[in-house]
């Protein structure tokens, strides 16, 4: 095994978790792969290290996460009572406090950790361990547990490997370095398997998905000279096809895929009149500061945000910042 980043300082966290008598893993809301992927890894080795260690998110797992081992031990919605008496919580992939979906007044008295990579973290933890350079959460897990000195076990890094693969679009984008792939190599001899990620993470979709996909794709529409593409899906196409906004993910690729297209933009309505937004930039168009300016945040390629109103209020609120980010 190899560290990925040797300069990173992961003692002070290492010193806390020594203390600790229980520990939270929480991520994100609306959890993708790479969080919850984060979450389980980090759960595995600080069991095998002997510590009392529970899962708990606001919201459920996505269901391409169902075949890591104790993804069914993560409980959401209401905090229960034996999660709520941890002295320590570790958050893994939310680059803010909002992000964890729960009152602030839950943190009170906890030491709060925060282990993130994207670039836009607020840093609301008593410690943060924030570090853009790194191409997932899950690849900061994989660091964390060589410091841990605990054995990379086969649920480990299976779920490293969920989380890496999601969260760089199958080793698509500039981050992907040789060290990421000598971390995979790693990850498989540890007995990560990739044909079953690969059918559980792509090859699973239920069918109703391409019906919600051929409604999306009838929205798609180019702007900018060629330059951006726009999809959407409203709320009622989700009651018809009996779907949920999990179901959509990876819509945006398409919009993206276009020749010539430099920002693709994806929204659809999680409730009525608010819209979840998804951005992906082609370098240099920096997504990243478009979010951010709209109240959301992400990474320089890929980022989102939630806005409020109709359709086409929506789009226009994005059109106005899009000029800062579209240079010549
Ligand atoms: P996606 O489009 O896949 O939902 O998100 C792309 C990236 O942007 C992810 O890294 C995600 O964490 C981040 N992101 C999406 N929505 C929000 C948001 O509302 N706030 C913040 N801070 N980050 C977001
Ligand atoms: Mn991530």
């Amino acid at each position: 095994m190899s560290i990925l980043y040797a300069d990173v300082d992961w003692q002070p966290l290492i010193d806390v978790l020594d203390q600790a008598k229980q520990i939270h893993i929480i991520a994100h809301v609306c959890p993708d792969a790479d969080t919850i992927g984060s979450q389980l890894a980090l759960y595995h080795g600080l069991k095998c290290m002997g510590k009392k260690v529970l899962m708990h998110n606001r919201d459920t797992s996505p269901y391409l996460c169902r075949y890591l081992a104790a993804v069914n031990d993560i409980t959401y919605g209401e905090i229960p009572a034996i999660v709520a008496a941890s002295d320590v919580v570790i958050a893994v992939d939310a680059g803010s406090l909002s992000r964890l979906g729960m009152e602030t007044a839950y943190f009170e008295g906890k030491t709060l950790i925060n282990i993130d990579h994207h670039a836009s973290n607020t840093c609301y933890g008593t410690m943060n361990i924030v570090d853009a350079r790194y191409c997932a959460t899950g690849a900061m897990i994989y660091d964390l547990l060589q410091h841990l000195k605990v054995d990379l076990c086969a649920a480990s890094a299976a779920a490293i490997y969920a989380a890496v693969l999601t969260d760089t679009a199958s080793f698509r984008l500039a981050n992907v370095t040789a060290s990421v792939h000598r971390m995979v190599a790693d990850l498989i001899e540890a007995g990560a398997d990739v044909q079953k990620a690969a059918q559980s993470i792509y090859q699973s979709h239920k069918a109703a998905r391409f019906e919600l996909l051929k409604y999306a794709l009838d929205s798609l529409h180019i702007g900018d000279h060629g330059r951006t593409s726009w999809l959407s899906v409203r709320r009622d196409l989700y009651q018809k096809t009996g779907l949920s906004g999990e179901d959509s993910e990876g819509f945006i690729d398409y919009a993206r895929s276009i020749e010539g297209v430099d920002v693709a933009v994806f929204i659809r309505e999680e409730d009525e009149q608010v819209w979840k937004v998804s951005l992906r930039g082609k370098p240099p168009c920096n997504v990243g500061y478009l979010a951010e300016k709209l109240g959301g945040g992400g990474h320089q390629y890929a980022a989102g945000c939630t806005l409020y109103g109709t359709e086409h209020a929506v789009q226009e609120e994005i059109k106005r910042i899009l000029p800062d980010i579209l240079t010549p």
